[in-house]
């Protein structure tokens, strides 16, 4: 079971850019730039978002968890799977996931939301502090 700490929520943001786009204020070019790594990442990790995209509408909008974190060494900053996370989650202290949206269709991304996963705290077998 998951216990996210330190939530923060990018609706307010994604809300803004999007009236942007509509208005013509962003380009579309430039929020539908997802590169090669990261409509794959969403084509093999990515879960349904469960709600179409708001730029082309497609119904395909993917979710992909990004992890990051000194503890997870050559892990951090790749794209994991649900059942990844819920592994590092009981074996890392902590390490921090950005969930991004992505379409394949458009290659419209952005950032959803991000959180602080792992045991909180430090790995074991460190050095004791006795002698
Ligand atoms: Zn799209």
């Amino acid at each position: 079971m998951l216990s996210p700490r330190q939530v923060v929520d990018y609706a307010l943001q994604r809300r803004a850019l999007l009236a942007d786009v509509r208005a013509g204020r962003v380009g579309r070019e430039e929020v539908c730039d997802a590169g090669a790594y990261l409509l794959r990442a969403a084509r093999f990790h990515g879960t349904s978002a469960g709600r179409a995209c708001p730029v082309c509408r497609h119904e395909e909008l993917a979710q992909v968890s990004w992890v990051f974190g000194e503890s997870l060494r050559h892990v951090s900053g790749s794209a994991r799977s649900a059942a990844d996370l819920e592994q590092l989650a009981a074996q890392v202290a902590d390490f921090s996931v950005h969930v991004v949206e992505v379409c394949t269709e458009c290659r419209w991304n952005h950032l959803v939301r991000s959180f602080v996963l792992g045991t909180g705290r430090p790995r074991r077998g460190r050095r004791s502090a006795g002698g």
